[in-house]
């Protein structure tokens, strides 16, 4: 790309005509460019063939489409698939595919990196990088969709790769208008570890994906421990800016509650996590810990009668509890174990580390 040239990839319908519109005499040609940009995942100006050849040219001259490449794609022996990108700086990301019968759910990135440092996450040990743009975002899902093809059927999105996504709320919000225009609001999940100030500005927008709350610890001293953001943005506050939040009346805020052994997984701690939400739109998903060489020898995962049990305590106290299928972890593509390779690893600081 040189230095004039604009990407193209990322611009909503509006922003895409304003800055065509000095180079195109028709507005439906806005149309079929951004047809040819999110239906069909064009990657050159060169290829939109709907165009005469001298447009393309002029257009080329100005704009590019930065859709990144796909470096490298690891199929799980249970069909997800890990694909990892190339951006144009160099940075990587990555993306995962996880089929699930007729159902496909894609598990997108919005950040290359993460500054949280949440202590059982992998993608944090290896440090903060810096906010996708729009089109890095899109891409990814373009790119994904483009190579599984056959598999056809609907569609989920969930904001659960690497990066905190109500970080990048701009970028995040040009994607979702250009997503939304194929895929429901109500397919897409955004999960945060809880930014309070994302939270309330994403209350605000006129439509909303579903949200989703990495909460993993039933109080203060424990959640600060192993999530670093909390000491910022405590629980009491959460709670309060989440019991603001907009839901339909059929919606309910997903928490996720990752299990660690011996740490949050006792019967008393889904009392606590019951009196918490008590009163919220709300339900459960239980995430047995998935272990990495990089994190602390104490994150382990509970046995899988312990994590049956917190389930079974939790439900029968009237609170939707789910425990989350492990998917992908052979290739290294299950929740918290998506780095960035090739990055010399920030860890973490070793005194905060015992549980
Ligand atoms: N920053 C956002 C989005 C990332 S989501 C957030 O925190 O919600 C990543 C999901 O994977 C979160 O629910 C997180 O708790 C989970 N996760 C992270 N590390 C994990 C691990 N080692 N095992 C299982 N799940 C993990």
């Amino acid at each position: 790309m040189t230095q004039n040239q604009q990407d193209l990839l990322g611009l909503p319908r509006r922003r895409l005509a304003e800055v065509l519109a000095p180079f195109i005499d028709r507005p439906y040609r806005t149309d079929q460019i951004y047809r040819a940009l999110y239906e069909r995942g064009a990657g050159e100006i060169g290829s939109i063939t709907e165009l005469g050849k001298e447009l393309r040219a002029e257009l080329a001259e100005r704009f590019t489409i930065g859709l990144p490449e796909v470096a490298t794609r690891h199929l799980s022996a249970d069909g997800t698939e890990k694909f990892l990108f190339r951006l144009a700086d160099g940075a990587t990301i990555e993306a995962v595919d996880i089929p699930d019968g007729r159902r496909r759910t894609l598990c997108i990135s919005s950040q290359a990196g993460c500054a949280l440092t949440c202590r059982f996450c992998v993608t944090g040990y290896w440090g903060g990088g810096r906010d996708l743009t729009a089109g890095e975002i899109v891409a990814q899902v373009l790119a994904v969709g483009k190579q599984r093809r056959e598999s056809g059927g609907g569609l989920n999105l969930v904001f659960m790769g690497m990066g905190e996504p109500l970080l990048n709320l701009g970028a995040l919000g040009d994607a979702l208008e250009i997503l939304t225009e194929q895929i429901s609001w109500r397919r897409i999940t955004v999960s945060t570890a809880g930014v309070i100030p994302g939270i309330e500005e994403l209350a605000g927008w006129r439509k909303r994906p579903r949200l989703a709350i990495s909460l993993h610890a039933p109080d203060d001293d424990r959640r600060s421990r192993i999530m670093p953001i909390n000491r910022r943005y405590p629980l009491a506050d959460l709670l309060a800016a989440l019991r603001r939040y907009p839901l339909d009346r059929r919606e309910r805020l997903t928490f996720e509650y990752l299990l660690i052994r011996d740490f949050n997984d006792a019967p008393a701690d889904a009392d606590a996590l019951v009196r918490l939400l008590s009163g919220l739109q709300a339900k459960v998903n239980l995430i047995p810990l998935n272990p990495d060489p990089v994190l602390d020898e104490s994150m382990k995962r509970p046995r899988r009668t312990v994590v049956t049990a917190f389930r079974d305590r939790l439900t029968s106290k009237g609170m939707t509890a789910t425990v989350r299928k492990q998917r992908g972890d052979d290739v290294s593509a299950a929740c918290g174990q998506l780095r960035a390779p090739g990055r010399e690893p920030r860890g973490f600081r070793r005194s905060n580390l015992s549980l």
